[in-house]
């Protein structure tokens, strides 16, 4: 309210300053090139359009001394104005020049670069980078849904896998899972979900996949990882698009039935991170193969970290591709090339293991020392050779959407669901602890966190069924739904205090918080993909008119490059300025005039997106046309300006997810806490943008026009966070609604099915206790100390009944099932630790059992 009063008292004195010196006339004129610059018009009908406002403003405008000068001022720019719709005159004078100083800035591009930036495609990204996203086209877009058979899947084999897993067996005890596990996920297609049906895979949508992963994630992140790999990039979706058809008939069905068990190698000692610089090396020579000459490669690499690797029966392998001796072509240097390498290839070292923070999915090193293959062990055969770069990013766009988010929303998801009722029916100080002011508010984190983690997952995996390789959307999943799990995974280890860190069969929690580095390390460190790949390759591939310069101004044909040039860089110039005048005008009025998809409560969130969208753009096309390449090493600047575009992809998906949800009333506290928490942020970086922009003119410039009115977004308020903790510590549709597709079926070893059947019981135990309490301990008919004493007491005092006594004694009992935490022999805890002298021998006095 405050600040709508201020900007009214600025706007008014601004309008006082013009009348004053042109009047009011020039005021309206003002007032009219600002809308015509908000609409966005193309160079000549703004020319035009400004032509009949200027000869009007000419005629009826204020005569005085300085409205002349401002007149003559605007016919001068009239003129230009024209000059520049004549395009031959703009090219011979401007877009040559400029477009030689483009080309001088630009930097060099290697081809690995330009294939990476090339992959995928540009969806609803794309459309933020314009400040005035089309909603049309992510609210039109078909919401996701299981096939018949996707959910028979879901139902039948995904939860008959879930019932049978231990996981503290598996992590604890094994170290692996049991091969009855193994065998059921071979027979049962769980590696198969992305082969197609007629090489006897799955061929799920990407949706159900998610689905899978996330309801097994919810039960064992060992199995999930387990899951994840062979269905994420790896040798089956390398084969899916490239591999020759003999090698898809060989392979496919056998890794469709599980006789084959896959890996994918690229990581090495030396390139982990800048996996493009791989020195591993495939050099095409003439050797002996199955007795004959052959032209072959002779491969020799050094892998580590390599998932499914020990128990690996083929190898998906990248390495650099070299041809000395020129057997193939001319070229001696082809680059990164992709083969599949049988495990039993003489000169293969594999099977020892590595154990990622105790969660014992298998894992581990593979090396090769002189090793032999023909060369239509290349996927895709001799063809493909120097194309391995490319075929890992265009499928690393559909996979990074999937793998790591849907395994980190399911944890994140069975968090939540955990925390809930755990946080209700664990009491401290006389009330539920979730009662708490500061445990209520780290609930509703954990809520709306896991609200956009869900809304990122499925509605992008939506998309991708819709045939869309979202590889900009893929790098903001894995960044952001992987640092959301990371503190959903920390706040639901903080509301549970010691329940949560004493592992063991009762411990639902450990090892999902164990695990939450690995999805931070793995398919792109999260500092490397923040800093360097989601704004770097956005601001490339989705800015409209960025790709089309650089192509136009590399185009070997020359002429067709000025001429495209001139179209993007004058369009370019026109969006620039159009996006300061909408962030400007958005910016003062907080967007509330400006156009949204719908009427209801969610309408000003829309607006705002589209707000930030053009403060954005504006100050994309800033940062870049003064920093050019030095962006990329600004990394912290490139990162906040991902974290930007994040922020409104995100809160994109969270409006579109309760559309497809079919707005659920109920869940509106959470779209509200989510879109707020995002936008805030968003606004939080542009603020840290500007504040460490190099240029402080230009970083004034741009505050002035983004953020004219200071920081006005606020964060989630504690009221709004309240209505989240309550949704979730009660039986709710909308707490059904956002763990859905968790494995919580009731039954003894599942602490999820546990959890919520004592939460259902709190409805009835709850009156009952506070009766107990108001009744005996406030008036002294009960004095016992815990509760199993004081139903017996009420119940002698006749207080409560017999059934009140027998249904809280029940309740009472699951209760503290559900707290109790184990404990073990200090045997029982080490692989090589023994009974001590002190077990073994109860005569010492101290026997410790
Ligand atoms: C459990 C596990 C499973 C894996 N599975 C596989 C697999 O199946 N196949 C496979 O090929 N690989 C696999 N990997 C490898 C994984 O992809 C790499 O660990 C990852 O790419 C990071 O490499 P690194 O660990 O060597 O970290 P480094 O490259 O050493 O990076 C260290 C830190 O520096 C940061 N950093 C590096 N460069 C930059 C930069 N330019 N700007 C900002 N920050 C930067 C990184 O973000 C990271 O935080 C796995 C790894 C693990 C741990």
């Amino acid at each position: 309210m405050l600040g709508a009063v201020i900007t009214l008292v600025l706007l008014a004195a601004v309008a006082y300053a013009v009348t004053q010196v042109g009047g009011v006339i020039t005021l309206l004129f003002i007032a009219a090139i600002l809308f015509l610059a908000y609409k966005r018009l193309s160079l000549l009908t703004f020319t035009a359009t400004f032509t009949v406002l200027l000869a009007a403003y000419t005629v009826f405008g204020e005569a005085s001394a300085p409205a002349g000068a401002w007149k003559v001022f605007l016919w001068v720019m009239l003129a230009l104005l024209w000059l520049l719709n004549v395009r031959p005159l703009r090219k011979a004078i401007i877009t040559r020049r400029f477009m030689k100083t483009y080309l001088k800035l630009l930097p060099a591009m290697s081809q690995t670069e330009r294939e990476a930036l090339e992959a995928g495609t540009v969806w609803w990204d794309g459309e933020l980078f314009t400040g005035a996203p089309k909603w049309a086209k992510l609210l039109s877009a078909k919401p996701p849904q299981l096939s018949q058979e996707e959910q028979a899947f879901l139902d039948g084999p995904c939860d008959e896998l879930c019932r049978m897993l231990d996981d503290w067996d598996i992590t604890h005890k094994r170290g692996d899972m049991p091969p009855h596990v193994w065998d059921f996920l071979k027979s049962k297609g769980f590696f198969a979900m992305i082969i197609p049906k007629q090489y006897g895979g799955l061929e799920f949508s990407a949706y159900a996949h998610s689905c899978v992963l996330a309801k097994v994630s919810s039960r064992s992140v060992t199995v999930s990882s387990t899951v994840a790999v062979p269905n994420s990039l790896g040798p089956a979706e390398l084969l899916n698009h490239y591999g020759m058809e003999d090698q898809k008939n060989h392979y496919l069905p056998r890794l469709a039935r599980g006789e084959e068990v896959p890996c994918f190698a690229l990581t090495g000692p030396r390139a982990g991170s800048d996996a493009a610089s791989i020195p591993d090396t495939g050099v095409v020579c003439r050797g002996l193969w199955q007795g004959k000459e052959t032209v072959g490669l002779r491969l020799n690499f050094s892998k580590r970290y390599i998932t499914l690797a020990p128990v690996a029966t083929v190898i998906g392998l990248a390495f650099r591709m070299f041809d000395p001796e020129k057997l193939l072509g001319e070229r001696a240097d082809l680059g990164i090339t992709c083969a599949l390498i049988p495990r039993g290839t003489a000169g293969v070292t594999i099977g020892r293991r590595h154990f990622p923070l105790n969660v014992p999915f298998q894992n581990g090193p593979v090396q090769g020392k002189d090793v032999f293959v023909p060369l239509d062990y290349i996927i895709g055969g001799p063809k493909m050779a120097g194309q391995g770069w490319r075929m890992l990013v265009e499928q690393l766009s559909v996979g990074r959407c999937i793998s790591l988010p849907s395994n980190t929303t399911g944890g994140a998801k069975a968090a939540t669901w955990a925390s809930g009722a755990y946080t209700r029916i664990r009491r401290q100080f006389n009330m539920p602890v979730g009662k708490f002011e500061g445990v209520e508010a780290v609930l509703a984190r954990m809520v709306g966190l896991t609200y956009t983690m869900d809304a990122a997952r499925s509605v992008t995996a939506g998309a991708i069924d819709g045939g869309e390789k979202p590889s900009v959307p893929s790098a903001m999943l894995k960044y952001h739904v992987t640092e959301m799990g990371r503190i959903v995974a920390n706040d639901a280890m903080d509301v549970h205090g010691g329940k949560a860190i004493c592992l063991g069969p009762k411990n639902y929690l450990g090892r999902g918080y164990q695990v939450v580095p690995v999805a931070i390390t793995v398919e792109g460190a999260n500092i490397l993909t923040r800093s360097l790949i989601i704004f770097g390759q956005g601001a490339v591939r989705c800015h409209p008119f960025v790709l089309r310069e650089m192509t136009a101004a590399r185009n070997p044909d020359r002429k067709q490059g000025v001429g495209d040039f001139d179209r993007a860089l004058f369009g370019h110039i026109g969006f620039t300025i159009s996006n300061a005048v909408r962030s400007l005008i958005m910016a003062l009025t907080l967007a509330r005039f400006t156009r949204a998809p719908t009427s209801g409560a969610t309408k000003r969130y829309y607006q705002h997106i589209v707000r930030f969208s053009a403060s954005f753009a504006f100050a994309v096309d800033v940062a870049m046309l003064t920093l050019g390449g030095y962006l990329k090493k600004k990394e912290n600047l490139s990162a906040r300006l991902g974290d930007v575009l994040s922020c409104m992809y995100l809160a994109s998906m969270v409006l579109k997810h309760h559309e497809n949800q079919g707005r659920p009333d109920a869940d509106l506290p959470i779209v509200e806490w989510a879109c707020r928490n995002l936008l805030y942020r968003a606004q939080e970086q542009l603020h840290g943008f500007l504040r460490n922009f190099p240029n402080r003119f230009l970083a004034g410039v741009m505050r002035l026009l983004i953020l004219p009115r200071g920081l006005t977004y606020s964060a989630p308020s504690d009221r709004l966070g309240l209505s989240l903790a309550e949704l979730v510590m009660n039986p709710t549709e909308s707490r059904e609604r956002l763990c859905r597709f968790i494995y919580k079926t009731l039954e003894p070893t599942n602490a999820l099915g546990l959890l919520q059947e004592v939460l259902v019981l709190t409805q009835t135990a709850e009156p009952i206790e506070k009766r107990i309490r108001v009744e005996g301990v406030k008036t002294g008919k009960v004095t016992a100390l815990e509760l199993p004493g004081q139903i017996q007491q009420a119940l002698a005092a006749g207080i409560i009944s017999e059934t009140e006594a027998a249904s809280l004694r029940e309740y009472d009992r699951k209760v503290m099932e559900i707290i109790n935490v184990d404990d073990f022999a200090p045997h029982e805890l080490g692989v090589q630790a023994q009974p001590s002298a002190a077990q073994a021998s109860p005569v010492s006095g101290i026997h410790v059992a």
